[in-house]
């Protein structure tokens, strides 16, 4: 199986000694979140979960998800500033899903009040799998034979609160270390330096300028406890190298609920006396984040001042796992993107999906799905992992719903059969053992604009998570997956 020590053989006594070195590297460099046991404080922190060395990568197929990630991000910003396409989207979604209901009423309200602020701001993160040809072996010496046999799949678009930037950014260097004291020759370019968390800062900075009050704070908007915060206060040191003068904030739904207000007379939003020109959700993506309907209304008076939100309300919906769906639908990427050429590298992404709304299409999708469990994934309009139903449950799943309005819920995705690996993977009191393992690929993104101007649009850089295999899902927080980066093979 793949790795990227090849010819390379370590004994077990060398891998703990690099193991140990390299731990200590990563936590130097900040790579680290708070404890299980403290997940409200910063006093105590642990190395997060990370591969001891990167995983392979082919460089064209990375390159070409890079150069696609402007046109996807103008793609989901579009998407989300049709209303008509929305709507088409979702009316089914809305009837079955509370949460989504939640935030398509909201949507309602601003829309008939006339929008107060034209202008939405997204720090995205386009997730993708290395698609294994069927049946391929793949030649490693050969650039043909990697090529040809390993493709970018999208596995989702993540339009609010895309994680990780900030761990990952240094990881790069951590990972030339690790590599280095393996004896392992390689060239800088191959582990590629990544500055994600700049790439998302400065989208947050343009969005502070763009609002137009220097006085005016950029608030992260944030869970507590939250035992990530270290991730999210990378992005405000980076801010703060970009611009020392821009007001950063971090606040709870919670207090937002007890201490915000809109401004009458220009729709201001201002918490403390501060008034507010971006608010950053990192928060508010999963129906437990709202603990009460207070919490919603106060959602409600975010998306009715004139802060610039990120996300909007309507970039939120256009995240939902429906939305990605029905752009797979032939003439979906076109309605919004003339050039061919560009449809074309979105939609080569794709793997299959299908919508399971009542009627012979969706009869037929599920038929598939019984046919063929372990060959897709069930997922529901949620984020933040562990929602989805794979394998031997879907049957089961699908039997209960099939005959109830429920099923228009979740849509029918294609599984990825990612390419395995080899590597050890670091978490914080486990062992390290050689693992089979498999790597989902992140591309972030930034845009900034109203529904005729773009302001801003930017590949932020990069993020790799990999996972033992035959595990679903990817937490990273839940020790599941480990923070991971490319070494670009030709
Ligand atoms: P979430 O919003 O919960 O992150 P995702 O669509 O990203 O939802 O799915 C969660 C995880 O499930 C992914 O990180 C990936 O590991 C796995 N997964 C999702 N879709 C697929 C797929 N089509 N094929 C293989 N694995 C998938
Ligand atoms: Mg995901």
């Amino acid at each position: 199986m793949a790795t990227v020590l090849d010819t390379i053989s370590l004994s077990e006594k060398k891998i703990q000694e690099i193991a140990k070195k390299t731990k200590e590297h990563a936590i130097l460099h900040g790579i680290v979140m708070r404890t299980e046991e403290l997940p409200g404080s910063s006093e105590k922190v642990q190395y997060a979960p990370f591969a001891l060395f990167p995983s392979l990568v082919p460089r064209a197929a990375l390159e070409k998800v890079k150069a696609t990630q402007k046109h996807f991000n103008k793609l989901m910003h579009m998407v989300a500033y049709d209303t008509e396409f929305l709507q088409n989207c979702l009316t089914n979604v809305v009837k079955v899903d509370d949460f989504n209901k939640r935030l398509w009423d909201i949507l309602q309200v601003v829309t008939e009040e006339g929008i107060p602020q034209p202008i939405s701001l997204g720090l995205f993160r386009n997730d993708f799998m290395m698609d294994v040809k069927k049946g391929a072996s793949i030649d490693l010496t050969s650039p043909a034979s990697v090529a040809e046999n390993i493709q970018m799949k999208q596995i989702e678009f993540n339009m609010i609160a895309s994680s990780f930037a900030g761990l990952v950014s240094p990881l790069y260097d951590v990972h030339r270390y690790s590599l280095t004291l393996a004896g392992k020759q390689f060239e800088d370019s191959q582990v590629p330096q990544n500055n994600a968390a700049l790439g998302l800062a400065k989208g947050l900075v343009e969005g502070w300028k763009a609002y137009g009050n220097k006085k005016a704070c950029v608030l992260f908007l944030v869970s507590n406890p939250e035992r990530n915060t270290l991730d999210q206060r990378r992005l405000d040191t980076e801010m703060f190298s970009c611009d020392r003068t821009v007001p950063v904030k971090y606040v709870t739904l919670k207090e937002m609920t007890e201490r915000a207000t809109k401004r009458i007379s220009d729709k201001a939003l201002v918490i403390d006396g501060c008034e507010v020109a971006v608010v950053y959700f990192r928060t508010g993506y999963t129906p437990e984040d709202y603990s009460s309907d207070k919490d919603w209304d106060t959602r409600l008076m975010i998306e009715r001042s004139k802060a610039i939100k990120c996300p909007s309300v309507q970039y939120q919906l256009a995240g939902t796992k429906k939305v990605q769906q029905e752009l797979c639908r032939p003439g979906a990427v076109e309605r919004f993107i003339d050039d061919v050429d560009i449809a074309l590298s979105i939609r080569e992404t794709f793997a299959y999906q299908y919508s399971l709304d009542l009627g012979k299409d969706g009869d037929d999708a599920i038929q598939k799905a019984f046919d063929n469990p372990h060959q897709f994934v069930l997922k529901p309009n949620r984020e933040g992992g562990g929602n989805n139903i794979y394998g031997d449950d879907i049957k089961p799943f699908l039997t209960k719903i099939m005959n109830s309005n429920d099923r228009s819920g979740y849509i029918l995705m294609e599984r990825i059969q990612p390419w395995p690996q080899k590597n050890y993977l670091i978490k914080f009191g486990l062992e390290v053992n050689l693992r089979n393992v498999i790597s989902e690929i992140g591309i972030y993104g930034v845009y900034l604009g109203s529904s005729d101007t773009e302001i801003y649009n930017s590949l932020a850089g990069h993020l790799v998570r990999t996972k033992t295999v035959g595990t679903n899902e990817g937490g990273l927080m839940v020790g599941l997956s480990c923070l991971d980066t490319p070494f670009l093979i030709d």
